[in-house]
């Protein structure tokens, strides 16, 4: 099954992939922790995407599409995976389209998580995120047992520099100038599904769930 999850930042793309790579037991590849973890361990990448990520920028298409296509050749992504934050330009989706096409494949499905502006503010604000594993937490919708404390590995939590207001606005006017546009391409592909992504996280997985099938 291989599944691309569409939607603004802060639409709960991360939080939906999670799940659905755990149930269906399929990789999850975002390139948003990708550059993250580059970013961490002080790499050329990381140097170069972190100028970018912190404007609200994109990274240029060129640092992007090499690295997903790479990590769609190992061997874990043979029985699918769940891409999440790519494509997030028509150049970048029209690579993908091409680089499955030579291998005689094309994506399953794109879920098209739906969150009008106006509440993404209020998420990404509320969002808090592990610095040791990167795990994504909300401090009202999805809390951490102790609070400030990651579950997963007891790491910190931290707002990603990018999450704050000023950075979140231009975040948004990128998404609907640049990423908005896949919708139609995914629609024109045939594949697209748009979930209703305001409601709780496991009211969302229900709807994701059913277009997926059991
Ligand atoms: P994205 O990957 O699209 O940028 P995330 O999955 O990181 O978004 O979600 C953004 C924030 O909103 C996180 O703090 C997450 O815990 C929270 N969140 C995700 N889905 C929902 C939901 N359905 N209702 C309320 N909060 C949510
Ligand atoms: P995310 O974690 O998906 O919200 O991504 C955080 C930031 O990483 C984005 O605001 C971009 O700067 C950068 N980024 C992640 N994925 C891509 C992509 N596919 N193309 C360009 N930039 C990206």
């Amino acid at each position: 099954m291989k599944i691309i999850m569409l939607g603004a930042p802060g639409a709960g793309k991360g939080t939906q992939a999670k799940k659905i790579a755990a149930k269906y037991e399929i990789p999850h590849i975002s390139t948003g922790d990708i550059f993250r973890a580059n970013i961490k361990n002080g790499t050329e990448l990381g140097k170069k995407a972190k100028t970018y990520m912190d404007q609200g920028l994109l990274v240029p298409d060129e640092l992007v599409v090499d690295l997903v296509v790479d990590r769609l050749n190992q061997d874990d992504c043979k029985k699918g995976f769940v891409l999440d934050g790519f494509p997030r330009t028509i150049p970048q989706a029209e690579a993908l389209t091409e680089a499955l096409q030579s291998l005689g494949q094309s994506m399953d499905f794109a879920i098209d998580v739906n969150v009008p502006d106006q509440n993404i503010i209020n998420r990404m604000s509320g969002r808090r995120a592990c610095v040791g594993c990167g795990a994504t937490y909300h401090i009202v919708y999805a809390p951490t047992k102790t609070e400030g404390i990651c579950d997963h590995c007891g790491g910190e939590l931290i707002l990603r520099d990018d999450d704050k207001p000023e950075t979140v606005e231009n975040r948004l006017k990128v998404y609907h100038e640049q990423t908005q546009p896949l919708i139609d391409y995914y629609t024109k592909a045939g594949i697209l599904h748009t979930v209703d992504g305001t409601v709780d996280i496991e009211d969302v997985f229900k709807a994701v769930t059913d277009i997926l099938g059991a």
